[in-house]
């Protein structure tokens, strides 16, 4: 090769790469996940897609009308399958997934392999799938990381919310750590003085029954008579007596002091607060033992939905969520707060499709509350809202299943019960409805690659949780192994 050649030659190759190199070298591109102000985490406790639907044609005549409904909203289903139960021998049963398929094929398939609320609680909180009954543990027993964890991590305050008792498995799901969702006692000690919350306010009186009366009840969500009795003195106590035992409130704030709780039970104080300057920390439990309304004059449950007042010195889920975000909004560093319409799934297990009405419209009434409560004081630029089940009940479709498996629940109008049929009392295998709006979807988007023939794009429960962590951090907690 002539040296004339090989010179034209590495004149050639140095402007190739030249080229290369400025062509290949990419934009730089702003790789900086989104970090929302608050995040208000809705879940229908039982809701499926055929729940969301019923209520809408009995209230507006017609599908699709919620806020959440809406295009800017992002969407996609979900599967809430857990990793496992515990079956009546003791054995541990793996669950076999959800397959899109044989889902609407066969008409049995979505009986089987359900989950309960604390495994699918806990997977929306931690982005763990866990053993039925667990509240934020581990298959192994291990204590996972509550994405209110990571919020209290960054200075941000905590709230719990539900329409279901405080110690239920859904709100105990979301903050406490425990093998069974049924030690309902050590629960509520451990909500009241092993976690930072800020705000707990769901029922579980024990001095009113279902119909908002004063009775007598157990202490059973509380933790004991003598807790109770010192919660109730709400004289900003931070050190509390149980039988021998001192049990001490946390320091919700961080400033090395310890945070009394300010007690609140009466409607009054819960629409007072929703407005306004609000107590630092605030245990709102409403004068009502299991429920605000669906276990109200149980057994002469009428008809038609509202036919039967709702009880009246008990506040709404919608009246809670207005006061939940008006005492959370108040930390310049933003919140996050998990709010559950957990009678869904009551009114879903009993079939009874007038009081899952109510308390869907009173879910749907406190969405609407909290996308308010964005638009006024904060922005869909800084605030997260979620909406979503953990779960499906009741088998809830429309008068043609099983010939056609899972079919919508038939329109009758406005004011008339539409046309369903129920094929479950207990969860079944569905998958349920997902919306968000705010920093992040692009997470769900992006995690939303499973699809189904009937609902599309879906992700898993876990997914959620894991989206939140990407975005807030996962703090570095101690992972305990708590004994049985
Ligand atoms: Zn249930």
């Amino acid at each position: 090769m002539t040296k004339r050649l090989y010179l034209i030659n590495t004149f050639y190759l140095i402007l190739l790469a030249g080229f290369l190199s400025c062509a290949a070298a990419p934009e730089q591109v702003d790789h900086e996940l989104p970090s929302p102000v608050n995040i208000i985490y809705f879940v229908g406790d039982g809701m499926g897609y055929n729940h969301v639907r019923a209520a809408n044609y009995f209230e507006h005549g017609e599908a699709g009308v919620q806020v959440y409904e809406q295009d800017d909203w992002f969407h996609a289903a979900q599967a809430t399958y857990s990793a496992a139960r515990i079956d009546s021998d003791g054995d541990t049963i793996y669950m076999n997934g959800y397959a899109p398929r044989t889902a609407w094929q066969d008409p049995r398939y979505l009986r089987r392999d359900y989950t309960d609320s604390g495994a699918a609680g806990t997977a929306l909180s931690t982005g763990h799938k866990t053993i039925g009954g667990a509240i934020g543990m581990s298959m192994h027993g291990d204590t996972l990381t509550h994405v209110a964890q990571a919020a209290k991590a960054i200075g941000k305050s905590v709230g719990i919310v539900s329409s279901v008792p405080l110690s239920h498995a859904t709100p105990a799901a979301f903050i406490a750590h425990n093998h069974s969702r049924h030690n309902l006692r050590e629960i509520g000690r451990y909500m009241l003085f092993h976690t930072q919350a800020d705000l707990i306010m769901a029922p579980g009186h024990p001095g009113y029954n279902d119909d908002g009366e004063a009775e007598e009840m157990s202490t059973r969500y509380i933790g004991s008579r003598e807790i109770w009795e010192q919660i109730i003195a709400n004289d900003g106590r931070t050190e509390f007596y149980d039988g021998d035992e001192i049990l001490y409130v946390q320091d919700a704030t961080g400033d090395g002091r310890r945070d009394p709780w300010t007690f609140i039970e009466s409607r009054e104080d819960f629409i007072a607060l929703a407005d306004g300057p609000a107590p630092r920390r605030v245990l709102g439990i409403p004068k009502v033992y299991s429920t605000l309304n669906q276990g109200r004059m149980r057994g002469q449950e009428a008809e038609m939905p509202f036919e039967q007042p709702l009880n009246e010195n008990v506040p709404t889920l919608e009246e809670i969520t207005r006061a939940s975000l008006n005492v959370l909004g108040q930390n310049p560093e933003g919140y996050f707060v998990m709010i559950e319409g957990g009678a869904i799934d009551w009114a879903g297990h009993d079939n009874n499709l007038a009081r899952l009405i109510e308390e869907q419209i009173d879910f749907n009434n406190s969405v609407r509350a909290a996308v308010e409560w964005v638009e006024e004081n904060s922005s869909w630029e800084e605030t997260l809202v979620i909406v979503t089940s953990d779960h499906e009940t009741g088998y809830l479709t429309g008068p043609n299943h099983p010939e056609v498996v899972a079919d919508p629940v038939v329109n009758r109008g406005i004011g008339v019960l539409p046309e369903v049929s129920w094929h479950s009392g207990t969860h079944t295998n569905m998958l349920v409805p997902f919306y968000a709006k705010g920093p992040g979807v692009e997470l769900f988007e992006m995690f939303a690659e499973e699809k189904d023939p009937r609902k599309g794009p879906f992700l898993q429960n876990t997914e959620i949780a894991q989206a939140i962590f990407l975005m807030w951090g996962k703090p570095e907690i101690e992972v305990h192994r708590l004994n049985k």
